[in-house]
């Protein structure tokens, strides 16, 4: 059977919105979509383990594919299957639309969501902002709070980000009130759908793993949570995350894989549909399958689910894994669908070009060449990345941060928010670190072996200012802050950790007890201050940067960027080198926000005409009069 044919989508396509189990007090409505199917019976089990079913009842087919059946009474907290006969083979799976489940995602459970609400869900709300606003950082529920010297209670789970004023043995803020203080807006987390690659059924093992391997799109992954066994509890505590982030003012972003699933064959919607789900034997993702998101229902899926996640769960952004391998379509159809429902999300995603086979004629991707397409959509870009930390896949090559030679004109489109591939500065995500590849500082020491920590940190800060400073969306991995390694115990470093042990992914707190670490993070809270306080660095288009930033390079080596609006004027430079060089300031009084190891919205000291910029650092000093901040 074609699935990808218009007859097969004509007949097929069901565009109700009560796909999955509908709970009420009196009684549960189920709906299936299963149009290749000749029977389907529902299973119900009394907990989501390994128990014997308690019954089972036909369902009747109904109406596009779909198969019904409603039970009386209150259903909540009872667990459930489907047994699908298709071609005379008959598989048991799990709902796709499943709000909630049992341990390790082997059976839905019906749930009344309202029960899982925190005090004060109902005016529980996010911030909004233009995402050129935002500063975003990346973080796994289980490295944040997994490291002794984190001084959190409930370590490697959800509620750890519900706990205020924790700090090291030292008093450094921790968790919660280290982001706060580090005044980013929005945390991004790893998935925390349902994955497969960590057993929940015994979380005293130590186990690790990114997350990137989905089994249930539709309700949050087990082993975040204090009791995995009990589907509401993981729900519960979710949104108790999420309520504490929000009342503290910070979004909460959500990284979502839809792009593949952990083993095709035993994704629900392939058993349900044998091969529905996947494009065929496509591997672009390089996990084993590629989603066929070109697909009606697979279409219909993934905008159920984001929407979903958005309005129940009071998501604030959405980060998609290999958006490249999603069709356009799909990202466009849900950004409108999110845009109606829970308007001002941030959206963007990996925009990079994957070799996938579609099964339909006539299909573009959600990459970065099609960034024109896709308005409203922002990609990573590697461009910036590559730029200042040295290339991908020759990592003892260095970037500008690390002293390697790049172009102005290269560096100019970088800061500009100008990629080759879009002209909209709220399409680029500018970042020199994430989860993938190497940590920051690793990846500066394997460009300059031997380097010192006193220099390591000020290459790191160099790199930082550029990126935070840049036209675009400023995002960080959580901990280059503090100097961030992924040690591999045999003297190198991991660059691939989605399954290393805590040694090499933990968050590692007391690392601020080190003073070039402690002066990171000052920095970057500088910075990110600075960020917020001038509107200049985060301009909305790009006719608005051509009129207010122009490039005023200070040598070869030493970009300088001139921004100015009325009244304010701020002048930006980065001096990669090892030796001061001396430049000469525009004509007037210049007051110094960032200097050498330091970066604020407070006025360290004033200058004009000749100044000797310190080696390897950013300057930004402003002729601004009207400034609120009083001198140092
Ligand atoms: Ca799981």
């Amino acid at each position: 059977m074609d699935y990808s044919s218009d007859s097969f989508e004509k007949a097929f396509t069901y565009t109700g919105d009560d796909l999955g189990a509908v709970w009420s007090p009196g009684c549960t409505r189920f709906r299936l979509w299963a149009p290749t199917a000749s029977a389907v019976r529902l299973r119900l089990y009394s907990d989501g383990g390994s128990s014997a079913p308690t019954g089972e009842y036909p369902l009747v087919p109904d109406i596009r594919g779909t198969w019904t059946r409603t039970l009386d009474g209150d259903l909540h907290g009872v667990y459930y299957t489907y047994l699908v006969t298709v071609d005379g083979i008959t598989r048991e799976a799990i709902d796709p639309y499943a709000r909630a489940g049992g341990v390790n995602g082997q059976r839905g459970m019906v749930i009344d969501l309202a029960r899982t609400n925190p005090d004060g869900w109902t005016l529980d709300r996010g911030p909004r902002m233009a995402i050129t606003d935002a500063v975003i950082w990346e973080a796994h529920v289980r490295d944040l709070s997994i490291h002794p010297s984190s001084g959190m209670e409930y370590k490697g789970k959800y509620l750890a980000l519900t706990e205020e004023n924790t700090s090291t043995a030292h008093g450094f803020p921790t968790g919660l009130a280290h982001i706060k203080a580090l005044g980013v807006t929005h945390v991004q987390l790893l998935p925390i759908y349902d994955y497969g690659s960590v057993d929940e059924s015994c979380p005293e093992r130590r186990q690790y793993n990114w997350g990137y391997d989905p089994i249930n799109f539709n309700f949050p992954e087990g082993s975040y949570s204090t009791d995995p066994f009990h589907g509401e509890v993981r729900i519960q505590e979710l949104k108790q995350a999420i309520r504490a982030l929000h009342k503290n003012g910070i979004g909460v972003i959500m990284d979502v894989v839809y792009n593949h699933v952990y083993h095709r064959d035993d994704f629900s919607i392939n058993k349900i549909v044998p091969g529905y789900f996947s494009r065929g034997a496509s591997n672009g993702s390089c996990c084993g399958n590629d989603t066929a998101s070109e697909r009606s229902m697979v279409r219909k899926f993934i905008v159920d689910s984001l929407c979903y996640w958005a309005k129940e769960y009071h998501l604030d952004g959405f980060r998609f894994d290999l958006a490249g391998i999603i069709d356009a379509q799909t990202i466009r159809l849900a950004r409108q669908a999110l845009e109606k429902s829970t308007p001002g999300l941030l959206l963007y995603g990996e925009g990079w070009e994957m070799n996938t086979v579609v099964t339909k004629k006539d299909v573009s991707f959600a990459s970065q060449k099609n960034a024109g397409s896709l308005p409203g959509f922002g990609f990573f870009n590697d461009t910036i990345r590559d730029l200042l930390r040295g290339p991908l896949f020759e990592s003892a090559d260095p970037g500008f941060a690390s002293g390697g030679f790049v172009p102005l004109s290269e560096l100019n489109e970088a800061f500009l928010g100008h990629p080759s591939w879009t002209e909209d500065p709220k399409q680029t995500i500018n970042y020199c670190s994430c989860h993938d590849n190497y940590a920051l500082a690793d990846r500066i020491q394997l460009a300059r072996p031997g380097i010192t920590r006193l220099e390591l940190a000020r290459r790191n800060r160099l790199a930082a200012a550029f990126c935070i400073l840049s036209q675009g969306v400023p995002f960080f991995q959580a901990g280059e802050e503090m100097l961030r390694s992924k040690p591999s115990g045999r003297g190198g470093f991991v660059d691939n950790s989605y399954r290393s042990p805590d040694r090499v992914n933990a968050l590692r707190w007391n690392a601020f007890e080190n003073p070039d670490a402690l002066r990171t993070l000052r920095y970057y809270q500088g910075l990110i201050a600075l960020r917020r306080e001038f509107s200049l660095f985060r301009l909305r288009s790009r006719e608005e940067i051509r009129q207010k930033l122009h490039p005023v390079p200070f040598g070869a080596h030493t970009p300088g960027y001139l921004l100015e609006d009325d009244g304010r004027q701020l002048l930006v430079i980065f001096h990669p080198e090892d030796d001061p060089l001396e430049v000469k300031l525009p004509t007037g009084t210049w007051n110094a926000l960032v200097w050498d190891n330091d970066a604020g919205t407070r006025i360290l000291f004033q200058a004009e005409g000749r100044i000797l910029l310190p080696p390897v650092a950013a300057a930004v000093l402003t002729a601004d009069t009207t400034i609120k901040v009083k001198l140092n």
